[in-house]
């Protein structure tokens, strides 16, 4: 061994700042530095997208089993939405294939529910557990082009930001598009006058989801004829659309009834249970409601969340891995003080989220407000039991 050099470069130790010294040799920063780089630029690769095998792939029971970490109760639109995750990087695996003969075509997501029943919730948790770039964008931002708003190609421009500018990267990664039913076509007829809102961005947003090259302003907003572009092949690209859709469900049950008549009675019975009805959803309803039928062809799968229940509310409160309690939990820990949350304040919180009707988003604030005094009083204690006693909203 000679200890004058570095074992891996040969470089001399007068020739770098530092030599580290091994069982068998020597190693300079320069050296360390590469290795590092190297390390970090496998592990970054190696996640979901970059699979070069089907054994390499998470089955959709783990992909689900992943989910159910995080995201409470909406067991179909978690079963769906692994499944379609599963099959799309299925796809990639099989583009790469040159001597195959069918070509499988990209299987987009449309999620109904709600507000904060955990639509972004679940497209940001795939993202995260397949390692890929995600980005959240919200369709009410969008014009038709030559109209004031951000064109479509914005949406890459942040996808590309995430990604750090890697279009390889970016071009393996999931677009959430939020409030799509906001873009829906205000009638069902084709209007004579444009639309610009709605049905003009639904145009521009075909030509993304059906995997095209497109040109992306690498900053976002509006396109300028002197800018540069960077090309973007969304082919890859797996798109998630979530909105609430308000009204759909008298659609649903307006040709579930239309179907029934003449049939038994007991159909249009069961209509009554709302989450029966949500499951019956289909396209036929969604164009009904305003998006135009290309669009639809260009989103296969159709997921509904459920309305979350008390119960529901009170797991949400409970038992993700980053639950509101254990955070807030965590939070006073640092000071020291020991936290507890009982079952009758825990409800309580739940009862006054579920009055304002923000979902699940609404339980962080009233967790928050209900905790005040305690967090401005932090240094007064050293435990704390929250009951129906000492909590006010
Ligand atoms: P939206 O359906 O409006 O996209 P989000 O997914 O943004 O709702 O939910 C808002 C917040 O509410 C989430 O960040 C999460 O903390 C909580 N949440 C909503 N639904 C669930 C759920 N099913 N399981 C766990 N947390 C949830």
């Amino acid at each position: 061994m000679n200890s004058n050099q570095c074992s891996f470069c040969g470089k001399k130790r007068n020739e770098v700042q530092m030599l580290i010294s091994g069982n068998e040799g020597f190693i300079c920063e320069n050296c360390i530095e590469q290795a590092h780089a190297i390390i970090a630029e496998n592990t970054m690769s190696s996640g979901f997208s970059a699979a070069e095998s089907i054994a390499e792939l998470k089955k959709p029971k783990e992909i689900k089993g992943f989910l159910d970490q995080y995201v409470i109760g909406q067991d179909q639109a978690k079963k769906q939405l692994s499944i379609a995750v599963y099959n799309h990087y299925k796809r990639l695996l099989h583009a790469k294939d040159e001597n195959r003969e069918v070509e499988i075509e990209k299987s987009n997501i449309i999620m109904i529910g709600e507000t904060g029943t955990g639509k972004t919730l679940l497209a940001k948790t795939i993202a995260k557990e397949l390692n890929v770039p995600f980005c959240i964008v919200d369709a009410t931002i969008l014009t038709e082009a030559g109209y004031v708003g951000e064109d479509v190609e914005s949406i890459l421009s942040r996808l590309l930001m995430v990604a750090d500018y890697d279009v390889e990267k970016a071009e393996k990664g999931i677009v959430f598009i939020d409030e799509i039913d906001k873009i829906a076509r205000k009638s069902d007829n084709p209007s004579i006058t444009r639309d610009v809102s709605g049905e003009g961005v639904q145009q521009g947003l075909l030509k993304l989801l059906e995997g095209s090259i497109v040109n992306v302003p690498p900053q976002g907003g509006r396109k300028h004829p002197d800018q540069k572009y960077i090309q973007v092949n969304t082919q890859n690209i797996l798109f998630i659309a979530g909105g609430a859709f308000d009204g759909i469900k008298e659609i649903i049950e307006r040709r579930l009834n239309k179907q029934a008549i003449g049939f038994s009675a007991e159909k249009l019975n069961k209509t009554e249970d709302e989450d029966y009805i949500l499951s019956q959803l289909n396209a036929i309803d969604l164009r009904k409601f305003g998006l135009i039928p290309e669009l639809l062809g260009r989103f296969p799968i159709v997921t509904y969340l459920e309305k979350l229940t008390k119960e529901t509310m009170i797991r949400i409160m409970k038992e993700p891995k980053n639950s509101i309690i254990n955070q807030f939990v965590e939070l006073f820990k640092m000071d020291g003080v020991d936290l507890k949350f009982t079952d009758e304040a825990i409800e309580a919180i739940v009862e006054e989220t579920m009055e304002k009707g923000l979902g699940a988003r609404g339980l962080r604030g009233a967790t928050e407000k209900v905790l005040e005094d305690f967090m401005f009083n932090i240094e007064a204690q050293d435990k704390i039991i929250l009951s129906k006693d000492n909590i006010k909203f």
